[in-house]
């Protein structure tokens, strides 16, 4: 027997003392706990060295590599200055500037920001906000919430009540207030004959006839714009976007954008909703806003609702707070990543970007039981077809296959899917090209995994 490897070691010290999310931990009796020394770029590194090409921006929030030097620099720096103070009573640069800069790139149409560390916490923050504005308003019915089905709001017990995925949702179901969920208007779901834009305005009048029958009593819909990432990457046409927000305006209904996976150019354009051509009344951002560097979250919402609170009374403004809410570090780093977005004017190269993956990727579909390849910016998915025992274990076969042709991929049940941070060049998009389609006919030969 050989001595354990350093990867073998640190898998086993973490499992006795580290309990991993969203994980059964007993898989990792015979799925492996990659123990991750460093990263640079697009590459994780082992403690033995072997590298791993992050095709999902570690759980999408990484936007311009690992250990990207304008992003330490700027972290470096801040750290000499300031690491942390309270934002009840104080302020500093960081916070200041962010807000400001976020808000320009809405037009001012979202003029205030406010701060959290995860992407649940906006959520939570967006629905209290929308329900406290409503009842300043002294429209105190308005108490409702409605998401769409398959819809991914994050996991603390505000947020899982507008997600409809079911392994999530039926576990603490009873936890959870009562949600309305109306039809996704995920365009797969076309009927013979019908478009994609077909299916988003069914979905907008199924939303329309539930805000109808409940008039009065929804405060707020939240959609996550463009792409339903957790449920499987489930795209939709802005037209949907465009119908919802009217509607929003005719019947008193708060709209929430949850741009938390979909935000900062992940769908092409910096925000989502800019497809669209509309602005949301609450914009959620987290994930790729630091960079992928620090725990950031943070809601964008119109001065109009930000007046609702604005008062003599303390119980009329928003009751909310966070001990890191605001901190200088994340915030520093989001300043730095919205500055790469600049410099290297990002957006208008992710273009060629998603081109050149798109192309590197289309040869899978050569294969019959690859189905609904779709793309929106710098998301690429397709569906595979499988037998239902083999669909079943699918995702973790593709992951451990993948990791041992240094690809690091984790499908979400049968949809495969890549996520890349913004760094991709010529050679990258090659490599992920011949690996994925490596690794899918190895695990669809039910290769030697
Ligand atoms: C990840 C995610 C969340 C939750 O963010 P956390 O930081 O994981 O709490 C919420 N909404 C969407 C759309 C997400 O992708």
């Amino acid at each position: 027997m050989t001595a354990l490897s350093s990867n073998d070691a640190w898998m086993q010290r973490s499992l006795r003392s580290v309990w991993h999310p969203c994980t059964q931990m007993q898989h990792h009796e015979t799925v492996p706990l990659i123990p991750v020394s460093h990263g640079r770029g697009v590459w994780l590194y082992d403690q033995q060295g072997q590298r791993y090409f992050d095709a999902i921006s570690s759980w999408w929030v990484n936007l311009f590599g690992h250990a990207n030097p304008r992003i330490n620099a700027a972290l470096k720096d801040q750290l000499d200055q300031l690491e942390h103070a309270m934002l009840a009573g104080f302020t500093h640069e960081p916070v200041v500037k962010l807000s400001e800069k976020l808000s320009s790139l809405t037009q001012g149409h979202l003029g205030h920001c406010f701060y959290a560390s995860d992407g649940a916490s906006a959520v939570e923050i967006a629905l209290k906000m929308s329900f406290h504005a409503w009842r300043n308003a002294d429209l105190t019915h308005k108490q409702e919430f409605v998401c769409l089905q398959g819809s991914y709001h994050g996991e603390t017990l505000g947020a899982l009540a507008v997600t409809d995925v079911a392994i999530f949702k039926d576990a603490y179901g009873p936890l959870l207030r009562q949600t309305h969920v109306v039809m996704s208007p995920d365009a797969r779901q076309a009927l013979p004959g019908e478009t994609a834009q077909d299916v988003a305005r069914r979905a907008a009048k199924a939303l329309e006839d539930l805000i109808v029958a409940r008039e009065g009593k929804i405060a707020a819909f939240i959609v996550e714009p463009l792409v339903q990432c957790a449920t499987g990457m489930a795209m939709h046409e802005p037209l949907y976007l465009q119908l919802v927000r009217e509607m929003c305006d005719r019947h008193q209904v708060h709209f929430i954008a949850d741009e938390i996976a979909v935000g900062c150019g992940r769908t092409g354009s910096f925000f989502a909703c800019e497809q669209a051509g509309i602005w949301p009344d609450f914009l959620c951002l987290s994930k790729g806003i630091s960079g992928g560097y620090l725990p950031l979250s943070l809601v964008m919402t119109r001065d109009s609702i930000y007046q609702a609170f604005y008062d003599t009374d303390v119980r009329r403004g928003f009751l909310h707070s966070h001990s890191y809410t605001g901190n200088p570090l994340a915030c520093r780093a989001a300043l730095a990543t919205l500055q790469i977005f600049e410099e290297d004017d990002v957006l208008v190269k992710n273009q060629a970007r998603a081109q050149a993956l798109s192309d590197a990727l289309a040869p899978l579909g050569d294969d019959e039981r690859v189905t609904q390849v779709r793309q929106r910016g710098m998301i690429w998915a397709c569906d595979v077809q499988l037998p239902a025992d083999k669909a079943a274990t699918f995702s973790r076969q593709f992951f451990t296959t993948g990791l041992q042709h240094e690809l690091l991929l984790r499908p979400i049940g049968t949809t495969l899917y890549l996520m890349p941070p913004y760094v991709l060049d010529d050679e990258h998009i090659a490599f992920l090209g011949e690996r994925v389609q490596t690794v899918l006919k190895d695990v669809l030969q039910g290769g030697k995994a």
